[in-house]
């Protein structure tokens, strides 16, 4: 039954997540068109709500972070999209589409630009490595989900 899901190449995929406010604001379809258009595959794709320990073990590198127990509550504030698209050279030109982490600085058309609301809830978001692309789709995603 699964015999069409297939492993893929280190460096071919990233991990995304649509943010909660994103979600409760009905840009989920916007956002996925702006990903598909860019020429990314969505190889797996569901609606989930975090539990603390989740989004706490998720943003683990910001635990000493001020804003961190403030960012692990909007994170489990509503349901969230997870995702992992397929591209030549993923995480970087995925990078690129969602534009800077502080929204005030992304670029002109990139998915922060267009959907963020603020620093912290800023629409989406995309690995920073093909290591975090790779832990992050398999944290989410069993291969019988992957297509
Ligand atoms: P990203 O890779 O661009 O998402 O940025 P980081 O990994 O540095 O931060 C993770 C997430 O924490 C960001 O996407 C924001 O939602 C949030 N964040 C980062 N820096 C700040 C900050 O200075 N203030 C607040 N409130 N949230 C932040």
């Amino acid at each position: 039954m699964h015999s069409e899901n297939k492993q893929t190449m280190t460096g071919n995929i990233t991990f995304t997540i649509i943010k909660p406010h994103a979600v409760r604001n009905g840009h989920i379809g916007p956002i996925l068109n702006k990903i598909s258009e860019s020429g990314f595959k969505i190889t797996a794709l569901k609606m989930l709500y975090l539990t603390r320990g989740e989004a706490q073990h998720f943003y683990k590198v910001h635990r000493d972070r001020p804003f961190y127990s403030d960012l692990v509550e909007f994170m489990i504030s509503g349901p969230i999209v997870v995702g992992i698209l397929e591209k030549e050279n993923a995480v970087e030109d995925y990078r690129q589409l969602i534009g800077a982490t502080d929204p005030e600085k992304a670029a002109e058309g990139t998915l922060r630009k267009l959907f963020a609301e603020s620093m912290r809830a800023n629409a989406v978001h995309g690995s920073d490595s093909d290591e975090n692309a790779d832990m992050e789709a398999t944290f989410f995603f069993p291969y019988s989900e992957r297509f």
